[in-house]
């Protein structure tokens, strides 16, 4: 079925048995990555069974965090996964779920593209998944297109997805075409392996009509060489394409487990492929960061802090930028409403004894949490603590220096009150009479302007970025004459839009690093590629003078 005279894409397909959260996503990753690192260009294709369009209206309680991409969409946390591991940027087409494809099938509907056929999902649905994933391959120019199904195969929802793969195996050239089965091997009590639960689900993959090619199986520890003989033989795959994927402390170091255990030789065996490189720098990266001896403790004062995967990209970020200063991030989760109700001298106590050396308050929505991470801030502000904040972060330090260092008492966002005497932050003109805020967000790259002689500027090292935003409200801009003549710099913007905001370092009144953003940078920070303001701020927190953030010591 390809096209005549196009180029010849290969397809490696990841699915999941078991059960979820077995690292799918981060498993289909790393095979990227590994790919990439041999020379061939990969592009990633996230199929989410769900019928939601996009990730935007989905509570981060339930899937973790929103991921946005460059073009403004919102997804799933697994294409951050993918654009850190594979260092690609990512768009809309990316991520494919049932309700983009039902829509799609039911737009040609009405508009009598099937020609009074009756519509069905054999073959109209799958036909329609066979397009996208192609023409988002072909579109690439990637020599590979890997394509994760989210879901456990035996879901209703994800019947139709496993069906289109069925048929693209049958209409691709045998070497072009890979399904990697992603299982899980519990280890009993007694230390025995167990492989049952792989021999189910692959059974249940069978019954579909899909027959893997390799398998990865999650376990504690490796798979002993009798259990992988034991799979190999009951779920019809070579001994070789049964690959351990066993827990570890830290997620960039999958892609080089996985090479160890013979997953690229295999794979590229199978699609006859050659290496074209021996890219090493991922292992010398990840091998330099577990040797790093260096702590450094940064308190992220968040709402969802009890679940850790609502701000994944943040985390991810602090790693990537203490992995380029030879330095370990500790992160100390705090919830925000637990600061409330302490006294200042409380919540001092309570920073020093957790021995913070940096606070970081991260995105958020509505007033749950607010006042305790303003607490925060002006704790970060007076006692001259490195501090980051970024989108509400940046939105609640104006509120919080128009309140205590302007005297504006009852300053706030029109978020947190609508009938706020002082409101510093709030929508724009534009945006007040939008009944239904749905739509309304500003999402994906804009470029901002830096203010030359600035905190900003020595960071970036530039004068024009470009970063991730996904807000409503702005910094109300009848407000800011008199926040910059109380001493607040606003160091970066975009069409008049407030984006950056830092405190002078010099001079007695100076602080050594206050911080924040409008957007969210850690959605473009990469391991070997850390965000400019998350490594500044850790170069701070180490005590390293926040000026000559700028110089590199990779
Ligand atoms: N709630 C704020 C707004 O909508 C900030 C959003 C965020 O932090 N992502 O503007």
């Amino acid at each position: 079925m390809r096209e005549e005279g196009g180029k010849r894409i290969k397809y490696i397909v990841v699915t999941g048995g078991v059960m979820s959260g077995l690292g799918k996503g981060i498993t289909a990753a790393s095979i990227g990555r590994i790919l990439k690192d041999k020379g061939y260009e990969v592009v990633p294709i996230k199929i989410d069974p769900y019928i939601n369009i996009d990730a935007g209206t989905m509570n981060p309680f339930q899937h973790g965090e929103v991921f946005v991409l460059k073009d403004g969409t919102e997804v799933d946390l697994d294409l951050g996964h993918y654009e850190r591991f594979v260092d690609v940027e990512l768009g809309r087409e990316h991520n494919i779920t049932t309700g983009v494809i039902y829509l799609s099938v039911i737009d040609k509907e009405r508009h009598g593209e099937y020609l009074g056929q009756t519509v069905q999902i054999i073959p109209h649905i799958t036909n329609e998944i066979k397009e996208r994933i192609r023409s988002v391959a072909a579109r690439s120019g990637a020599d590979i297109c890997i394509v994760e199904i989210g879901g456990t195969v035996g879901d209703i929802e994800s019947m139709p997805f496993l069906e289109a793969v069925r048929q693209m195996r049958g209409e691709e050239h045998p070497d072009d075409f890979l399904l990697v089965h992603v299982t899980l091997v519990p280890t009993t009590l007694s230390g025995e392996q167990k492989t049952k639960p792989t021999q189910h689900s692959v059974k249940e993959l069978r019954e579909l009509g899909l027959q893997p090619d390799v398998i990865v199986c999650r376990c504690k520890e490796r798979l002993r060489e009798e259990t992988k003989a034991k799979i190999a033989m009951f779920c019809n795959v070579e001994k070789e394409a049964v690959i351990s994927a066993p827990d570890t402390d830290d997620i960039y170091k999958v892609p080089l487990l996985l090479d160890e255990e013979g997953i690229s030789a295999y794979i590229m065996l199978r699609l006859r492929l050659l290496p074209r490189k021996h890219d090493t720098s991922w292992r010398v990266m990840v091998e330099r960061a577990e040797h790093a001896d260096k702590k450094v403790r940064i308190a992220i004062v968040g709402k969802y802090t009890k679940l850790e995967d609502s701000y994944i990209s943040i985390k991810e970020a602090l790693k990537h930028a203490a992995m380029s200063l030879g330095c370990r991030v500790e992160p100390v989760w705090v919830e925000a409403e637990d600061l409330e109700v302490l006294s200042d001298e409380k919540l001092a106590n309570f920073f020093e004894d957790a021995e913070v050396q940096g606070i970081l308050v991260p995105g958020g929505f509505g007033v749950r949490g607010a006042a305790g991470k303003m607490k925060a801030m002006k704790y970060a502000r007076e006692r001259k603590i490195p501090f980051l904040g970024l989108c509400f972060g940046f939105q609640l330090a104006v509120i919080e220096f128009a309140r205590n260092v302007l005297g504006l008492k009852d300053a706030s966002s029109s978020e947190l009150d609508a009938e706020t005497p002082h409101p510093v932050v709030t929508l724009l003109p534009e945006q007040r009479d939008v009944k239904n805020l749905g739509g309304t967000m500003r999402l994906g790259d804009y470029k901002i302007t830096i203010k030359e002689n600035t905190l900003a500027e020595r960071i970036y090292e530039r004068r024009e970025v470009y970063e991730r935003h996904r807000h409503r409200y702005e910094v109300n801009p009848e407000y800011i004459e008199l926040l910059e003549q109380a001493g607040l710099i606003f160091s970066g913007s975009c069409d008049g839009r407030m984006e950056i905001l830092e405190l002078p370092q010099n001079g007695e009144e100076g602080h050594p690093f206050f911080f924040a953003t409008q957007f969210h940078p850690e959605f473009k920070s990469r391991p070997g590629r850390p965000s400019p303001p998350f490594k500044a701020f850790l170069k701070a927190a180490l005590s390293l003078t926040a000026g000559d953030c700028a110089a590199s010591e990779e």
